[in-house]
């Protein structure tokens, strides 16, 4: 299965992201992840990324693209993958095709998950991550326990005023790819409010229509 997730940010797209790897048994490649890890481990492409991410921003396609190339050649992704968090532009969108063909495979579906943008500023502002397992917590939707809840961190791009300018971004910039697939038959649209469970059942009802 090769499926891509798209949504705006704090649309559940990590939620479902690390149910979807359980369940369909996938490489789960997300782009924001692998930001943040070179960010952390401070090579020059974390370095190079740092700026647009801390405000917001995208970071440029030639280095997005460069990245997801050479992930998708890693042995792990050979038998099936999902890409969270990219393509979030048309150029990339166009990119990733080129990179598809060349490895003679195709997409599967690409899995669009829907939420107002009113629910994404709440979701946004109150969201939490453990740095020990990359587990995301909400303070009101999915609160963490007390032994966990003092080491969550509040991404720096979760204020809202970067909350905005993704959004922003994510209207400009990302929305235009969801025709590119609509045109290519591949487009799966869900639902994404309501809780984590009740969103999962609605991808896997468009992963396996009865
Ligand atoms: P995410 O965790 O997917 O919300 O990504 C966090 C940040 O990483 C984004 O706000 C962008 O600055 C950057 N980023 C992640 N994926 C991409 C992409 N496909 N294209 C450009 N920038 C990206």
């Amino acid at each position: 299965m090769r499926l891509i997730l798209i949504g705006p940010p704090a649309g559940g797209k990590g939620t479902q992201a690390a149910r979807i790897k359980v369940e369909y048994r996938i490489a789960h490649i997300s782009t924001g992840e692998m930001f943040r890890a070179a960010l952390k481990a401070g090579t020059p492409l974390g370095k190079e990324a740092e700026g647009y991410m801390k405000t917001g921003g995208l970071v440029p396609d030639n280095l997005t693209i460069r990245l997801v190339q050479e992930r998708l050649r890693q042995p792990d992704a050979h038998d099936g993958f999902m890409l969270d968090g990219f393509p979030r532009t048309r150029p990339q969108a166009e990119a990733l095709e080129v990179a598809l063909a060349e490895q003679s495979v195709c997409l599967t579906a690409v899995i669009l998950i829907h939420v107002p943008d009113a629910v994404i500023t709440e979701r946004i502002t109150g969201r939490r991550t453990d740095p020990a397992t990359g587990r995301i917590y909400h303070l009101k939707f999915d609160p963490p326990s007390p032994d966990v809840a003092p080491r969550l961190i509040h991404r720096a791009d979760d204020s809202v005023e970067v909350a905005r300018e993704r959004l922003a971004k994510y209207h400009a910039e990302t929305e235009p790819v969801i025709p590119f697939y609509e045109e290519k038959g591949l487009l799966r649209r869900v639902e994404g409010t309501g809780t984590p469970d009740e969103v999962f059942q609605r991808v896997r009802s468009v992963l396996e229509p009865e």
